[in-house]
């Protein structure tokens, strides 16, 4: 796992743009939440990737209304979708049977040869995608139901925490594993403890990030914040070799 440190949530976006650009994904998969929102902006700024480029949502909420602005469809085509002219795919929440929808999701992204780039965020819980504690490596795109934390963390999207949906359709972390990059981006001091240990800590369920350990293309994009609680403190600046 590489670290790469970096002075703010501003810079953390021009140098996840920078790896980005490096690799030119055909397939890029896109988290949700706010960190890599100034990413999305810096890649709208620059207009780097191909018009041919896919969106490959990583997760999407079950239960919400099809025009519930906290869709995760809806967040991606407006923050990079619509504005690159660039095509989304998603899970199919609403199908009647979601098991389906599930396998139907992986063998999607699967037959376009996987994911090249997965961009990820990091729950403070250690959760990726909605793989939460206690979920197991080996799985594929699944139904999750989402931890108190999580719930409590999102309720800032909603009006309220009941409003926050109890379950998702998530790439899970073997298909997670499947991507040829990830670029993981931390910022804040919320998330110091979760990254301590999916850099320092054992390799466990109980910190799903910590999946990503022996995956042989991961960039960890953190601020000074994000990596306070860090044992050991071998990182490099952003744009240097
Ligand atoms: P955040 O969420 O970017 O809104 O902090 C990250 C995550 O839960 O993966």
């Amino acid at each position: 796992m590489e670290v790469i440190q970096v002075a703010d949530p501003e810079e953390a976006g021009r140098c996840a743009a920078d790896l980005i650009d490096d690799f030119e994904p055909r397939v890029l998969g896109v988290a949700t939440g706010a960190t890599p929102q100034l990413l999305y902006r810096q890649l709208v700024t620059r207009r780097c990737l191909t018009r041919s480029t896919i969106l490959c949502l990583l997760d999407e909420y079950i239960g919400l209304p099809a025009d519930h602005p906290q869709r995760y469809r809806h967040a991606i085509e407006e923050q990079l979708g619509d504005p690159l002219g660039l095509e989304v795919i998603a899970p199919d929440v609403d199908a009647t049977d979601v098991q389906v929808a599930c396998d139907d999701y992986e063998a999607r992204v699967d037959a376009m040869g996987g994911v090249d780039v997965q961009i990820l965020g990091i729950g403070r819980n250690g959760h990726i995608a909605f793989n939460e504690p206690g979920t197991c490596f080996d799985r594929f795109t699944h139904v999750a139901e989402l931890s108190a934390a999580t719930r409590a963390d999102n309720a800032r999207f909603f009006n309220s925490a009941a409003e926050v949906p109890r379950y998702a359709i998530t790439q899970g972390i073997g298909t997670i594993r499947r991507a040829k990059r990830i670029v993981l981006i931390a910022t804040g001091d919320s998330k110091a403890r979760a990254v301590a240990a999916m850099l320092d800590g054992p390799i466990s369920i109980d910190l799903p990030a910590s999946a990503l350990r022996d995956h042989r293309d991961v960039v960890v994009i953190a601020d000074a914040a994000a990596l306070a609680m860090r044992a050991q403190r071998e990182t490099r600046s952003c744009g240097t070799a």
